[in-house]
């Protein structure tokens, strides 16, 4: 049964409209857009709509951080105190804790205009070894009803050549070989019409250069897409320096011989070597809402674009909403000016149309798909 809409204004790739129908099947996808002039549409008056949004970067067990990562004293806190808190919320996990904050925060993301999240999940295990839980992410997004790209993370070392340590090892994947073991398990698992995955080797600490490559040319194989976190601490850097003779982004560009891969965060890249202009295919996606040891320091991305060219061919094509964080695009634009003007910026980018602002298919690229609803 088709279902017929028109509101008041509707966002068709370049600008507001007004007589714009959408026509969408029994299924939910939409058939037409366009002056169709059909009879019998629903009227949404006084209502503009836009394309769901896209979460390009979530971790939604954060959820149950809200706050709680950001109570020290003022200069106290940083990156490293604020995962020590989150390390004490991985601590506390069990299946039925994780699918209701993760439905908690999917529910967030649905009402604010977020439809489609990719969920870097890095956090398997209930107990050593059992990955209990993967697939309480899956049924989070289907009680919610938010479609969902499962990003799976692979996460062998706690820093370069050093064991995953205390709730460090509630992320541990065995070998390749068992990670894409686990990838096979839970592909049956997914609802086809609403959920995908991706893989997410976690970062440059989590997994060697090497590593990295063999996963990144089996997930080209499978037409899987590839997400890692990428110069997101100073001292990632300066470990990677160490162990690889390389910046994290260096040692992951070469690692990848070119291929695709989405790049987040990205916080410290400044000084890093500039990605080769070949690498086309490359993305970076950054999440202004982040809590403060998460955010920015010295300029985010979009001001390193504004001021000295973003030497990546593209730029942050999604929005994203990492940890304990608030999920509402919407009300970022009320946040202080301080970061007003970045979320307008970042909001702005996310309602432009594919077609102008980013290549045909380039969402998609970066979330896996990209759906209305
Ligand atoms: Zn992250």
């Amino acid at each position: 049964m088709t279902l017929l809409i028109e509101a008041d204004l509707t966002w068709t790739g370049t600008r507001f409209e007004p007589g714009v129908q959408i026509a969408m099947g029994g299924d939910g996808r939409i058939e037409a857009v366009g002056p169709l002039g059909r009879a019998g549409a629903e009227r949404l008056n006084r209502i503009a709509l836009l394309p769901g949004f896209v979460d390009t970067h979530s971790h939604a067990f954060q959820r149950g951080l809200r706050g709680r990562g950001e109570r020290f004293p003022a200069g106290a806190g940083s990156f490293w105190t604020w995962r020590e808190a989150m390390y004490a919320l991985v601590h506390s996990l069990d299946r039925a804790s994780l699918r209701q904050l993760s439905a908690k925060a999917f529910g967030e993301m649905r009402d604010a205009g977020i439809t489609t999240v990719g969920e870097f999940h890095y956090v398997h295990h209930e107990r050593d070894g059992d990955f209990a839980l993967d697939e309480p992410l899956l049924q989070a997004a289907a009680d919610v009803g938010i479609r969902i790209v499962l990003l799976y993370s692979y996460y062998a070392t706690g820093a370069p050549g050093q064991p995953l340590l205390g709730p460090q090892r509630r992320f541990a994947t065995p070998s390749i070989d068992g990670f894409w073991q686990q990838v096979d398990r839970l592909t049956p698992l997914l609802d086809p019409a609403t959920q995908t995955l991706g893989i997410a080797p976690h970062s440059i600490r989590a997994a060697s250069p090497d590593q990295i490559a063999l996963l990144h040319g089996e997930a080209v194989r499978r037409g899987l897409p590839v997400h890692l976190h990428v110069e997101e601490q100073r001292r990632e850097i300066d470990e990677s320096i160490a162990a690889y003779g390389r910046t994290p982004m260096a040692a992951i560009l070469d690692a990848v011989q070119g291929g695709a891969f989405t790049a987040v965060h990205c916080t410290r890249r400044v000084g890093s070597p500039a990605c080769a202009p070949s690498r086309r295919a490359t993305w970076a996606t950054a999440y202004p809402g982040s809590p403060a040891p998460t955010r920015w320091e010295g300029g985010s991305p979009w001001a390193q674009t504004a001021t000295t060219g973003w030497p990546c061919s593209r730029r942050c094509a999604g929005w994203s909403t990492a940890s304990g964080s608030g999920t509402s695009c919407a009300a970022r634009c009320r946040t202080p000016p301080a970061t007003s003007r970045r979320s307008y910026s970042t909001l702005r980018r996310k309602a432009e149309p594919r077609r102008s602002a980013y290549p045909p298919g380039g969402l998609s690229q970066v979330a896996g798909r990209i759906w209305w609803r």
